[in-house]
């Protein structure tokens, strides 16, 4: 894997992204003084192509489309083990977690398949409640476009009793489907606003580069 990245960071650079970033997550990311530990405690490090501490500094640098397109931000498990460790106290999966919100919203995501996943596992739970993982799988790689993937596993899975036939009918079902509706109204709501206000989504690549100098 390539591990080495040279930025021109006077170039890309967007002086609002770290306010942005802060307001988002409520966390004060300029606080963060480069100490590691985050990194020292993430388990996924190897797989990154920033690690965690590199992504907080890329914020602070203002570098939001090298931030937005990593796959850092998509292969965080949300363990929080930097979050425990940070010494500034910062919320740092939080952050991770509103940079990849930020991702989709500038549609900018790196690992496509990863958001279906999540977007296959929302629909599951706002269908059954909770996720019905024998639906979930084959639709997930159905839709990624790996539908032999792991079916080799499927006859032993169910075989052992680790897998429902029949999703499990759970009480206030309804309730979870009614939150995902109200979430959606809001976002239709939202985009009704934006769209007469005359405001688009930012572009991919927007940077304010003089800002920067
Ligand atoms: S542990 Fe906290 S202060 Fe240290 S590099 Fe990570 S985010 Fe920054
Ligand atoms: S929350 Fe994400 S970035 Fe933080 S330690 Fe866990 S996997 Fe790494």
């Amino acid at each position: 894997m390539e591990r080495i990245h040279t930025l021109a960071i006077q170039q890309t650079c967007d002086i609002g992204f770290i306010s942005k970033v802060e307001e988002a997550s409520g966390q004060h990311i300029s606080k963060c003084y480069q100490c590691g530990n985050c990194t020292a405690s993430c388990a996924y490090t190897h797989v990154y192509d920033y690690p965690v501490n590199q992504i907080m500094r890329l914020v602070q640098l203002g570098q939001k489309k090298a931030v937005l397109q990593s796959r850092s931000i998509w292969l965080c498990a949300t363990c929080q083990a930097c979050t425990t460790r940070c010494p500034n106290n910062l919320d740092v999966a939080r952050i991770m977690e509103t940079l990849r919100i930020m991702s989709r919203q500038e549609n900018m995501v790196a690992e496509r398949d990863i958001e279906l996943f999540y977007h296959e596992f929302l629909e599951s739970i706002k269908a059954f409640g909770r996720v019905f993982e024998t639906g979930l799988l084959p639709m997930f790689s159905l839709k990624a476009g790996k539908p032999f993937t792991d079916m080799d596993l499927a006859p032993r899975v169910l075989k052992k009793g680790k897998l429902a036939f029949l999703p499990q009918r759970i009480k206030g079902r309804k309730q979870v489907a009614a939150i995902f509706h109200r979430f959606e109204a809001h976002q239709l709501k939202r985009t009704e606003e934006l769209r007469q206000a005359g405001l688009t989504q930012p572009v991919e690549g927007d940077s304010h580069p003089d800002e920067c100098e």
